[in-house]
């Protein structure tokens, strides 16, 4: 549709310009902390106060490095390999990434259903879309809460996508929430409220591109004070629709 085509051409330009901006800004960072080590190593041992303050500017320039480094993967994002994926297997192969993720004030639920059809995704980027989904929550969350992952199998509403099924994967928080202005701009590139060097305002425009590269859909729901849900639905896997689909096999004809 034409709004997926505007996101994607957006996203497009953004990562080209966040890629090239990142790769300048990298080179120029190398080159601080090179001087900042030289620097370091010619200081005189007793020096304790000149020492302190190269290691905060080191540490700064070295979060700063790492910022870039994950701009730089945004606007070199791979080609999206959508393949049949196992939503159980990979948000368990995971589940000790997110947990780690998490102060222990943060209660981490999976609610997947057993019989959950295979969906069709990339699925790193399905792995970085949940991660992204998931730091999100926590950060809504300073002082703990509950995040919840449940999976289901749904029809759309009409005229929000084509006809289904397809799986809804849904992250909730029951952390601070959106108000409407945020909740409107929160897919934006580069739209954020968490302090700079924290939040870069590219996981949800992530998330969303992943959504509808994938022929699905991204949907966000926020009460200010209750917490937030974001929905990510996501197309059945070819094989899995034909057996969605089928009626319930005939029963077999009676001996004769
Ligand atoms: P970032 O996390 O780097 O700020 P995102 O694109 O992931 O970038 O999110 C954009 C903004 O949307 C956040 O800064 C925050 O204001 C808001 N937001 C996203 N997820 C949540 C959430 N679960 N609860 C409250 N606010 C959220």
């Amino acid at each position: 549709t034409e709004a997926n085509l505007v996101h994607a051409q957006k996203m497009e330009a953004v990562g080209q310009l966040t890629g090239g901006i990142a790769h300048d800004f990298n080179n120029l960072l190398m080159a601080v902390l090179g001087s900042l080590k030289l620097l370091r190593k010619r200081l005189a041992p007793e020096d304790a106060k000149a020492r302190q303050l190269i290691e905060n500017a080191l540490a700064g320039a070295e979060r700063g490095a790492g910022l870039t480094r994950r701009l730089l993967a945004f606007g070199r994002r791979q080609p999206s390999r959508p393949e049949r994926v196992e939503l159980h297997r990979l948000v368990r192969g995971m589940s000790d990434l997110l947990r780690n993720s998490l102060s222990a004030a943060i209660r981490f639920q999976l609610r997947l259903p057993p019989n959950l059809p295979a969906v069709q995704v990339d699925a790193n980027q399905l792995e970085l879309a949940l991660l992204n989904l998931v730091v999100n929550a926590r950060d809504a969350m300073p002082a703990g809460g509950t995040i919840t992952i449940t999976g289901r199998v749904a029809e759309p509403e009409a005229e929000a996508l084509p006809p289904g099924p397809y799986v809804v994967l849904s992250v909730t928080d029951t952390g601070e929430g959106m108000d409407d202005a945020t909740l409107a701009r929160a897919t934006e590139p580069f739209f954020t409220t968490k302090p700079a060097g924290k939040g870069t305002g590219l996981g949800l425009p992530m998330v969303q591109g992943l959504a509808l590269g994938s022929g699905g859909h991204f949907l966000l729901r926020s009460i200010p004070g209750v917490g937030t849900e974001a929905e990510l639905w996501l197309p059945l896997s070819p094989a899995e629709v034909a057996t969605e689909a089928a009626p319930s096999p005939a029963p077999a004809a009676p001996p004769r």
